[in-house]
């Protein structure tokens, strides 16, 4: 039996359960719970707040966490991070009044900054050898410049229009972050494995997250540069139709490349494309 730490809620919820049903583990969603047993998959799910999860692996309560790694780096306790998640991605930056003049690290030397992440910002001013006070305030963090309490801020940023209507402009990125899954790094043997198959099962699904599934008809003459275009896992399936002349050709693309490739393979005449989503893809 292995267990997991997640977000009971707020804005890592959602994906950490979501990420479990897709790689196909039940989980009762009743909010109201503190520890459920997936009934499909010999994992326990523990919901606690975000700030105690790092803590919770550290002492081993649970084997595995999914928390954003900017909680991870602050808290500096001893876990392992084993894979990204690739969502709940933000970053951490130092933001100062619109109209400050601000000209580069300098500017913090001598001023407040207020933060709830005291051990991030204190690394970086240090690096920049610069001496500030660090405030530390639990929560709207992004007032304390209006209120006084601080000249600038070191917050959490992901689009910026938090700090754009608190009269705030971001003038340093320092830290970037995503929901990460940690570890104890005490696992015994039947929980390695068992994470070692849940390793398995997210990278199918991020793997097949970023690709469609593309199938065309094709004149048999074509067909070559067409393998050429669509270099697949192995190479794209052919099969023939009963039009003479003509084949369909199955293949997978980045979604990243879709486009492109369908102008490519339009100009040397292929039809009828489909373009469809992927469930899983097992390398
Ligand atoms: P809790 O009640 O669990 O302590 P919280 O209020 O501390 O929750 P949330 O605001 O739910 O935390 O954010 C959780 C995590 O989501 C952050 O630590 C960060 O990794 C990530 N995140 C992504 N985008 C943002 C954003 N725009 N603002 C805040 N957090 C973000
Ligand atoms: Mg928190």
């Amino acid at each position: 039996m292995l267990r997991l730490a997640i977000q009971s809620k707020g804005r890592l919820n959602e994906e950490s359960t979501a990420l479990l049903r897709e790689i196909g583990i039940d989980i009762d969603d009743n909010r109201r719970k503190f520890l459920s047993q997936a009934p499909n998959f010999p994992l326990e799910v523990l919901y606690l707040r975000d700030d105690d999860i790092p803590q919770v692996v550290a002492a081993g309560t649970a084997g595995l966490g999914i928390v954003g790694l900017n909680e991870v780096e602050e808290q500096g306790l001893d876990v392992q991070v084993v894979s990204k998640l690739g969502f709940g991605a933000c970053r951490l930056s130092l933001a100062v009044p619109r109209s400050a003049d601000y000209d580069g690290p300098q500017w913090f030397a001598g001023k407040r900054i207020a933060t709830s992440y005291p051990r991030i910002l204190r690394a970086w001013l240090e690096e920049k050898g610069v001496q500030a006070r660090i405030e530390v305030i639990k929560g709207s963090v992004e007032i304390a410049p209006a209120a006084d309490i601080a000249d600038a801020i070191f917050d959490i940023v992901s689009s910026g229009g938090t700090l754009v209507s608190n009269g705030l402009r971001e003038v340093e990125q320092v830290f970037w972050s995503e929901a990460v899954l940690i570890s104890s790094g005490k696992l015994d043997a039947e929980q390695q494995a068992l994470l070692d198959e849940l390793l398995f099962r997210i990278s199918s699904a991020q793997i097949s997250r970023r690709k469609k599934y593309i199938l065309m008809n094709l004149p048999q003459s074509a067909v070559e540069e067409a393998t050429r275009i669509l270099p697949a896992m192995r190479s794209p399936t052919v099969m023939p139709l009963a039009a003479e002349g003509w084949c369909s050709m199955h293949s997978v693309v980045e979604e990243a490349d879709l486009w492109d490739k369908i102008r490519q393979l339009k100009a040397i005449g292929a039809e009828g494309i489909l373009v469809l989503n992927i469930d899983k893809i097992i390398p």
